[in-house]
């Protein structure tokens, strides 16, 4: 998957916050025309080649949409839990602790949905990393306190997630879906087309 690249003030290519495609943004400044032209230097507006929808920008910051720069969802993760994911994108601009909170409970929702259904989640993340997880993936979980002594329980608001925190608890997510269920869909999608064309071969002889 690549890297998430958030929208910012200005800039010609990030990650849509409509589209999620990596694309060139056009910029716009707004202006009002009455009896001479008013220029609305404070508003700038940015429209994603991609998919033509507009964001809008005050004093340089994202008003519109207010998933500001919390990243889509990967496509691959189960429906139901994609809810929750982006709810989190729409309360992460009020509330990041609150986006951080719901991000906790889609963690739990993935793990559950992995088969590592274990009450405990350090279990069930220890159960992924012998399903395929990267050991580094389990390491980040235990820094964003998801896991470990000093984790917070899903659902629960912590004063100190703040909205770094939260985008970091997307990628999170974002990445363990790639792991367990975009790149192995990927490989054995590899893995079918070369044995149908082995044996197409050893019919061929
Ligand atoms: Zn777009």
């Amino acid at each position: 998957m690549k890297n998430f690249v958030p929208p910012k003030f200005e800039e010609t290519a990030f990650n849509c916050p409509y589209c999620g495609a990596y694309s060139n943004h056009l910029w716009y400044t707004p202006f009002i025309r009455d009896t001479s032209t008013i220029s609305l230097r404070n508003i700038r507006i940015a429209r994603c080649v991609h998919c033509n929808e507009l964001s809008v920008w005050v004093h340089k910051n994202m008003l519109f949409p207010v998933t500001g720069n919390a990243p889509t969802a990967n496509a691959d993760l189960p429906e139901e839990i994609k809810t929750d994911y982006n709810e989190a994108r729409q309360v992460l601009a009020q509330s990041s602790r609150s986006a951080a909170a719901l991000l906790r409970v889609v963690i739990k929702k993935l793990c559950c949905h992995l088969n590592a259904n274990d009450a405990d989640l350090n279990t069930g993340i220890t159960n992924l990393v012998e399903k395929g997880l990267p050991e580094r993936l389990k390491i980040a979980l235990e820094m964003a306190r998801v896991i470990g002594e000093q984790a917070i329980p899903p659902g629960q608001i912590d004063p100190d997630d703040d909205p770094s925190t939260a985008l970091k608890l997307f990628a999170l997510v974002n990445l363990m879906t790639d792991a367990m269920i975009t790149q192995p869909n990927q490989l054995k999608d590899i893995y079918d087309a070369l044995s149908n064309s082995t044996s197409k071969i050893a019919v061929k002889k």
